[in-house]
């Protein structure tokens, strides 16, 4: 296959400069496949997850399309929403609208990302002022469109991303609400991960005649993530932890709990232990958490532990090690958590830690992915098993755990559950919350972060890494 080029899918001049200012030069799979089709109009079903480079995707052609209508004029009825983007968390909503930001420095297109969990006033003026594209959350839409700061019967394009997390966290309703207020004439991009039925039903609901579009089979995981399971006593897992980590010459590793308990005491353990790591979850302080994500994206803690909810949404380029020190009950969770390696086609790796009771998650996320994971049996010392013993995993983990933690469901200052009242999921399943989530990302300014007494060799061969999050807060740009 001949390789293509930007220039190839007939994008502007001011996208291809800012494609070269951010150093892309060759479109990836899912963007070769998907800018052409966006381009002539037709509804898409993008099956692609994140790493793929599935952001450019539909933001390069959707900024094409709207190019047309940029104005420098100042007048808000010149600048209504054209293009939605409608994103499942809070870091993704973040996430792509530095994307598309960056994408359109060189156009007089303005775009804007509004969420629930903050003040609604600070995202009112500058959404009145108008911009064409709009990243949101469901709920925190549907509050501003109730607060008549937004109108969206010029919407022309919308797209829905990461469609089955939406799904899966309950948003149904508010899409459902927010589709009756666009008008019918439009297109319709939608991305996700994995291929549901349900994720069938969405589409044959919101898509007309979609040209589909699948980077890697459906619920398959990346071909560039060498993948293996070690099957260990769960008590034994610290310790082969440690190890692993140990023989590592990984820059940086993600590890993955079922709960913030377990990441915690891991965090604290291997911090004992020489171990530049931290968690990252609800129980500790904002200041902490902001800490240990700018820390983390300065190479300056190595081992990051948090859940499903906490490591959603991070994007950190050439992250080259994901650890699931315990495996998710739900196997598109696992899809998720090894998609946080192995991006834009970069090399990764995914350990899984399989104590005899989650082998049967094991073998639900084997037929997911369609493969058999390569498996060994855990050479764990018997000498170093004491410390092992005390990280048991706690009472609550064992037997059916809730499916990842759901408390980034978006959360508006004045609900106290789903981003709005009326986001409920269809099926409850336990959610904890977390108020940490209700919380836009800001990075700290203040203190620089201590440095871990002993680095751990993992840190020795620190690789560039890509921000997290830009160093602007979201609420500032509002
Ligand atoms: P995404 O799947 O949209 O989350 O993108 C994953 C990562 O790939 C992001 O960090 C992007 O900046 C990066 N990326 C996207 N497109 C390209 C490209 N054509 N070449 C190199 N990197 C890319």
């Amino acid at each position: 296959m001949t390789t293509i080029s930007f220039a190839d899918l007939k994008l502007a001049p001011e996208i291809l400069n800012a494609l070269t200012e951010s150093g892309y030069t060759t479109p990836t799979p899912v963007q070769a496949q998907a800018i052409p089709l966006v381009l002539e109009g037709s509804d898409l079903m993008a099956g692609a997850q994140t790493g793929t480079g599935k952001t450019a995707a539909f933001a390069l052609p959707l900024l094409q399309k709207l190019l047309p209508h940029a104005s420098s004029s100042t007048s808000p009825a010149r600048h209504p929403v054209r293009a939605l983007i409608l994103v499942p968390t809070r870091e993704l909503a973040i996430q792509v609208e530095e994307s598309v930001k960056a994408y359109a420095k060189h156009t007089k297109l303005r775009s804007l990302v509004v969420f629930g969990g903050v003040d609604i006033r600070t995202q009112t003026p500058t959404l009145k002022r108008g911009v064409e594209i709009l990243v949101a959350t469901p709920g925190r839409l549907l509050d501003h469109v109730e607060m008549k700061s937004v109108q969206l019967n010029q919407v022309q394009m919308l797209v829905l991303d990461e469609a089955d997390r939406m799904l899966d966290m309950g948003f149904m309703p508010d899409l459902k609400r927010i589709l009756a207020l666009l008008p019918k004439q439009r297109q319709n991009l939608m991305f996700s991960a994995t291929f549901s039925g349900e994720i069938k039903k969405l589409s044959a609901e919101f898509l007309t005649r979609p040209k589909l579009i699948e980077v890697a089979r459906s619920n398959a995981t990346a071909e560039n993530v060498t993948q293996k399971v070690y099957l260990v006593e769960q008590a034994d897992k610290h310790v082969l932890l440690a190890q692993l980590l140990r023989g590592s010459d990984a820059s940086q590793v993600l590890v993955f709990t079922k709960t913030k308990l377990t990441a915690s005491r891991l965090a604290k353990q291997l911090q004992k232990e020489g171990v530049a790591a931290d968690a990252i979850h609800g129980d500790k302080t904002q200041l902490e958490r902001i800490k240990a994500l700018d820390a983390f994206k300065s190479g300056a803690v190595t081992v990051l532990i948090g859940t499903d909810v906490a490591a959603r949404g991070l994007d950190i380029d050439q992250l080259p090690m994901v650890i699931n020190y315990e495996i998710p009950s739900a196997p598109e969770d696992y899809v998720h958590r090894i998609g946080r390696t192995g991006r834009a086609g970069a090399f990764g790796k995914a350990i899984s830690l399989v104590s005899p009771e989650e082998e049967k998650y094991l073998n639900e996320i084997e037929k997911l992915i369609k493969k058999e994971i390569p498996k060994e049996k855990a050479d764990v010392p018997h000498a170093s098993r004491n410390s092992g013993r005390s990280e048991r995993a706690p009472r609550e983990h064992q037997g059916h755990a809730p499916r990842g933690d759901r408390s980034d469901r978006g959360r508006s200052p004045r609900g106290d559950h789903a981003e709005r009242s009326h986001a409920r999921p269809a099926a409850p399943k336990k959610p904890s919350h977390d108020p940490w989530f209700d919380k836009p990302y800001e990075p700290s300014t203040t203190a620089p972060i201590p440095k871990q007494p002993e680095q751990h060799p993992v840190a020795k061969t620190r690789k560039p890494v890509a921000a997290l999050f830009q160093r602007k807060s979201t609420t500032e740009k509002a």
